[in-house]
Formats: C-alpha cells, sequence, structure tokens
C-alpha cells in the first residue's frame, strides 16, 4: 500500500460503511495471522459457517490441479492452504454481504456477475498459463472491481452522480473519482486488497493491469496479462450488450503475449462460461445463458459481411427505433405530423397516398403505418386492407386519422383491420399515448414472435432428441445389436413380407455354451468382452439382408429372409465355425468359447405357421442341440 494511500483508507473506513468480510470469514482472517494456529483450528472455525465451508470446498476442489478431490474441509486446507482458504472464505463473504446496496446508479448485481465471470476465467486461464496459483487468481478475478464497490457503498449518492455523468470511458470515470474522492476505483482496489493482506506482486498485477511496462520483470508482466485477460473475459462473458469492438481486439495481443493460442482460449471460454454459470447458481449471482459461439460470432471474422452482422447485432440488442411509414396527402400535415413522430423518435418515412405507402411497406415491412383516411388514388380504408393482406406486414400497427364527420370511415377502418385513430387536428399528448399504446403492442409482438422461433428451435432440438431416444430404445447397449423388441418387430415385418412375397423364411437361434463359466472364471467384464466380440463375429458372417439382434443375456438370433431350411442350417453351421475358431485374450490369457444353435424355417408358400411359430420351433431345436452335448446345430426338421 502506497503511504499517501493509508489516510483515504482510513477515512472511508471511518464510515463504517467500506465492504469487508464478516462472521467467520473475519476470524479466519485474524486466525491465518496467527503464526501458530493449526489446521484443525481453521478447519473448525470455516466449518461454522456450513455455506461458507462448503464454497470454499468447491472453489478448493476446481482450483486443484486435477487428481482426488478433497472432501473435508480439513482437506482443503492442505489443499490449497491457510491463504488460501483465508482468501476464499474472505471473497465469499464479501460477496455475500455486498450484493445489494445503496447507490441506485451502481448496479450491484451485474457487478458481481461480472466480477464472478473474471473470477473463474482468472482460475482456468492461470491453470493454463501457470502464470499463477489457480485459487489466488479465483479471488483477484472476483475482488479485481471491489474498490468500485467500495465507493458505490460509501459514497452512494455522490458515486451515483460520477457514475451518472454518461459516455465516459473508465479513464475518463477514474479520473473524475479522483477529482471527488481522491482516489479512483482501481487504486481503491488496490489499498483493499493489500489492507486484506493480499501478497504485494497480486495486489499490484490488479492496479496496473492492462499495461505493457517497459522495464517489469517477466513474470509481473505475466501475471497482469493474465489479470486483464481474465478481466476483460469475465465483461465478455457477462455483457448483456456486445462490448465495443475495441475490447475484443485486445484480447489478440494478450492470448499471445501469455502464448495461448485462440483456438484453445475458444476451448476454455466454453468451460469458463460453464463454471461461471455453476458459481452463478451457487452464489446467486446473476448469469447468462451465452455459448461460445454465441459470443465470437458477434465480434468474429474480418470480412466486412461479418463486421456488418456485428454491428446489426450490436444495433438490434439497443434500444429498437421502430420505423414508421406515414401517409398523408396534405402537405402541411404531412410536415408536421412528421416533426411529431421524429420527435417521439421514430424512423419517418413520409408519402402522399396510399400508392405509395404499400409501395415503401413492399420495400421495407415497419412496425407503424399512420395514413390519413381521405387520399387520392388508394385511400386510407384500401390501404388498410391491403396491409392486412400482406404477411410480411403482418406485426404492422396501423393507425389512422379522421377528419371532422369521418364517423362512418372509421367504422370501416377498423372493420379493414386498423388498430387504434386519431382525431385531426393531431394533439400532441393525444399522439404520444396512442403511440404509448403502439410500442407496447409491437413489443410484445416482437417479443412473441422471439418466442415463436426459440419454440421452433426447441421442437427441432427436441425431434433429434427423440430420434436419439429412439434409436437407442431399440439397440442393446453392449453389443450395439438390435435388441430383443427390435428383433421382434423386424420379425414381424419381414415376416409379412415373405408371406406377401411368397417366400421363405428362416430364423437361426445361437445360445452360447456354458458361458456361466466364462463368467464365474474370467470376471464379468471378460464376459462382456466375449458377448461384444460375437456380436462382431455375427456381423461379420451374416448376409447384408439378414438381421443379427441380441436376443438377451448370452442368447442371439438370426433372421434370414428367403432361406429355405437347408439354406439357414448351412449359415447357422458357418455361424457356429467361425464362434468356435475365435480365439479371446484378456490380460496374457487366451480362450474359446462355442455355441449350440437351433434353426427353424417357414416356407410362407404354403401359407404355413406364423412367425412366432418359428422362433418357437427355433428354440425347440436349439434346447436339442444343448441335450446332444452342445456346440452343434440342430434343424427343427430333425426335431419334429
Ligand atoms: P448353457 O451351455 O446351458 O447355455 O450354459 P450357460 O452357462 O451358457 O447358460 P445359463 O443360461 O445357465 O447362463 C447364462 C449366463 O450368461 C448367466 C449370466 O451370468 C450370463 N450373462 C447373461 N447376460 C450377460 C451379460 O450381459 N454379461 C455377462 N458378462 N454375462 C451375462
Ligand atoms: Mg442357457
Ligand atoms: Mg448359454
Ligand atoms: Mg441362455
Amino acid at each position: 500500500m502506497s503511504a499517501s494511500g493509508q489516510p483515504i483508507l482510513e477515512e472511508l473506513r471511518g464510515t463504517g460503511r467500506l465492504p469487508s468480510p464478516g462472521g467467520v470469514a473475519l476470524k479466519l482472517m485474524e486466525l491465518t495471522r496467527r503464526e501458530d494456529v493449526s489446521a484443525g483450528e481453521l478447519s473448525r472455525t470455516l466449518q461454522m459457517d456450513p455455506a461458507l465451508a462448503g464454497r470454499v470446498l468447491r472453489a478448493a476442489n476446481s482450483a486443484a490441479l486435477g487428481g482426488r478431490a478433497a472432501v473435508s474441509i480439513a482437506d482443503a486446507v492442505v489443499r490449497v492452504g491457510f491463504e488460501g482458504v483465508r482468501r476464499l472464505a474472505m471473497s465469499f463473504s464479501l460477496l455475500e454481504r455486498n450484493g445489494a446496496g445503496a447507490c441506485r446508479e451502481f448496479d450491484y448485481r451485474g457487478f458481481w456477475s461480472r466480477s464472478l465471470a473474471a473470477a473463474v476465467a482468472a482460475e482456468r486461464l492461470a491453470r493454463e498459463t501457470q502464470a499463477a496459483a489457480a485459487d489466488e487468481a479465483f479471488t483477484l478475478g472476483l475482488l479485481h472491481d471491489v474498490g468500485a464497490l467500495a465507493l458505490a457503498t460509501v459514497h452512494p449518492k455522490e458515486y451515483g452522480y460520477v457514475l451518472g455523468a454518461t459516455g465516459q470511458s473508465d479513464w475518463q470515470l477514474r479520473e473524475r473519482e479522483r477529482e471527488v474522492f481522491r482516489v479512483c476505483h482501481r487504486e481503491l482496489t488496490g489499498m483493499m486488497l493489500a489492507d486484506w493482506q493480499i501478497p504485494r506482486p497480486l495486489v499490484e498485477a490488479v492496479v496496473g493491469r492492462g499495461l505493457v511496462e517497459a522495464g517489469a520483470p517477466p513474470r509481473a508482466q505475466r501475471l497482469a496479462d493474465l489479470v486483464e485477460l481474465a478481466v476483460t473475459t469475465g465483461r465478455l462473458v457477462a455483457a448483456e450488450k456486445p462490448l465495443a469492438r475495441e475490447v475484443f481486439d485486445s484480447l489478440g495481443p494478450l492470448l499471445q503475449r501469455l502464448g495461448l493460442a485462440r483456438p484453445l482460449f475458444e476451448l476454455l471460454l466454453e468451460d469458463v462460461i460453464t463454471a461461471w454459470r455453476e458459481w452463478g447458481v451457487e452464489l446467486d449471482v446473476e448469469t447468462r445463458d451465452t455459448s461460445t459461439v454465441e459470443l465470437l460470432a458477434l465480434y468474429d471474422g474480418d470480412s466486412p459481411s461479418t463486421r456488418a452482422a456485428a454491428d446489426a447485432a450490436i444495433a438490434a440488442s439497443r434500444e429498437p427505433r421502430l420505423r414508421v411509414v406515414l401517409a398523408e396527402d396534405t402537405e402541411s400535415q404531412r410536415i408536421g405530423m412528421t416533426r411529431l413522430l421524429e420527435a417521439q423518435g421514430f424512423e419517418v418515412r413520409a408519402v402522399v397516398d396510399g400508392h405509395a405507402a404499400l409501395e415503401a411497406l413492399r420495400e421495407q415491412p415497419v412496425d407503424l403505418l399512420v395514413t390519413d383516411l381521405v387520399m387520392p388514388r388508394l385511400d386510407g380504408i384500401a390501404l388498410c386492407r391491403a396491409v392486412r393482406q400482406s404477411p410480411a406486414n403482418d406485426g404492422c400497427y396501423v393507425i389512422v386519422f379522421t377528419g371532422h364527420g369521418d364517423e362512418d370511415k372509421l367504422v370501416q377502418a377498423f372493420e379493414a383491420g386498423a388498430d387504434d385513430y386519431l382525431t385531426k387536428p393531431v394533439v400532441r399528448r393525444e399522439l404520444e399515448a396512442r403511440l404509448r399504446a403502439a410500442r407496447r403492442v409491437t413489443a410484445l409482438q416482437r417479443a412473441l414472435a422471439r418466442e415463436a422461433d426459440s419454440l421452433r428451435e426447441l421442437n427441432a432440438r427436441l425431434e433429434v432428441a427423440n430420434r436419439q431416444l429412439a434409436a437407442a430404445a431399440l439397440t442393446d447397449s453392449l453389443t450395439g445389436l438390435p435388441n430383443r423388441r427390435h428383433v421382434l418387430e423386424r420379425l414381424r415385418q419381414e415376416w409379412s413380407a415373405a408371406a406377401r412375397h411368397q417366400r421363405p423364411f428362416g430364423v437361426v437361434f445361437v445360445d452360447l455354451d456354458h458361458f456361466k463359466a466364462v463368467n464365474d472364471v474370467r470376471g464379468h467384464h471378460a464376459g462382456d468382452i466375449v458377448l461384444e466380440r460375437v456380436a462382431r463375429v455375427l456381423r461379420r458372417v451374416i448376409r447384408t439382408e439378414d438381421t443379427a439382434g441380441r436376443f438377451g443375456g448370452e442368447e442371439f438370433v438370426v433372421l434370414c429372409p428367403g432361406s429355405n431350411l437347408p439354406q439357414v442350417a448351412r449359415a447357422a453351421e458357418r455361424i457356429r465355425v467361425e464362434l468356435e475358431a475365435e480365439e479371446f485374450t484378456i490380460g496374457g490369457e487366451s480362450w474359446r468359447v462355442t455355441a449350440s444353435l437351433g434353426v427353424a424355417a417357414v416356407g410362407a408358400v404354403r401359407g404355413e405357421s406364423s412367425w412366432d411359430e418359428a422362433l418357437r420351433r427355433a428354440d425347440a431345436a436349439l434346447y436339442r442341440a444343448k441335450r446332444l452335448g452342445r456346440n452343434r446345430v440342430v434343424s427343427a426338421a430333425a426335431v419334429e
């Protein structure tokens, strides 16, 4: 802390409003200052505040470099050390005590949202670059701007006034803060961090971030770059509206100096967003649903068209300027109305009759049409009707003017689709009231359209998910073969096709011999591997028109449409031989398995039996193969 900073900090502290950690966190800070404190004592104190303890544990785990997770506070203390526990506890305590405040111009929730994003960004970046310890970085990110919070909390009114002066850059803001408070929020942050015993090099990185100092030691510069990158990343992630392009562009040199490849940074960004949202839930800090793709789309690419798209996105995210077409044949009224509408913030296109209005609407659909009723060529009523018939102008709000004695026309205008009316001469206050209604309706319509869009998107996603679910419901997860349900379904289909075309149909039942022994001797995992390999053999051996499926346990079925009994028996024998030849090696030990097979075929030609009859007979044949000594094929004909 600089010597000149001390009195300012003391003065602020004197107000009793300076943000500071409380309760257990404060106690921890005192404890860690003592030389003789033990890990047990620290753990016990921390555990007096279970919510705080949980958060510290979580942070200790996410900041840890892989490995076993800390499961107790004592573990966490070992993990991140006394200092780490103290820093984390202090940060969370500050956040909890300062989620809201008296300065109306200061966005407390936005402040913590950004700070939290900076914290998780700092943590991830620290792990990647090794420029700082991860938990240290987390704290720095979270508290990087705590001086601003302090100014808002200690001097809510005055700081509100300073913030209220619009269009300030960070630099201008700090100048103004110095004038009013003799200290800027950045310097104050430094003083507070130092006061909380954050090590000096870390404090300097926070205060001096964003500057490249010629003679600075590389380590210090790296740390400052890390903090700056984390803060910028945090702003990028948490900003509700896209930031100025310059902010985004400033990432490039930082990444380069820190030796982070751009694609790696993009991956990290996704991580940061996920962690930010998780922490947000935990700490009741506002976050936003966004993604790397969404974020980068706003800034990426140097081609004019992508730039333009980014600019358009930026413009769209601001309060939209409503567009209006004004149709009025009397020049003086046209000019007067144009002025009134422009004064209301509308973008006005003024035309002289209904035809010209339609023309303008065709060129570019608008939010609002204000039209006179009596006009040459195409009057207001016909214009209303035409607008309502064009889908492009679906959301267009229509206000008609009526002169003295136009009451009948007014009824017609409403029938033709007008939303509201104004009587001439137009009184400004009345116009404003009508326009407010128009704005509300337009905003509602836009929101509805957005909702419809997201519903459509949701639907598309659901459809994909449904398809995946349907596929999963039909597939055996171990072997990837069709499962029992799928096989039966397939059998029914194939069977009716065979019957229609009067073709024979063969079924093979395969049951592994003494498979229980494989599990018993070599373990269930080995059994699973065998099942998986058997499935591969089946897939390899059968014809493309055949279907192999897992019927259950160690039983498989092969459906052979078009095969008669001798043909299906030959197919089964091929399977038997291939299975017998397959050598399984796990853990240096090799062994083989055999299978018993039962086959049946039904001649749909003779209109004989049904598909379940085929199954029953194949099963009976299999049973016989087992009794005859296994590792063989038995045909159903031989059974009957
Ligand atoms: P048999 O020659 O009479 O068919 O003897 P077997 O041991 O093969 O027949 P049994 O029906 O008595 O036992 C089948 C065994 O298959 C029992 C079960 O542990 C095992 N099994 C079934 N499904 C799975 C599986 O998904 N994975 C593993 N590893 N084993 C399975
Ligand atoms: Mg069996
Ligand atoms: Mg078996
Ligand atoms: Mg079996």
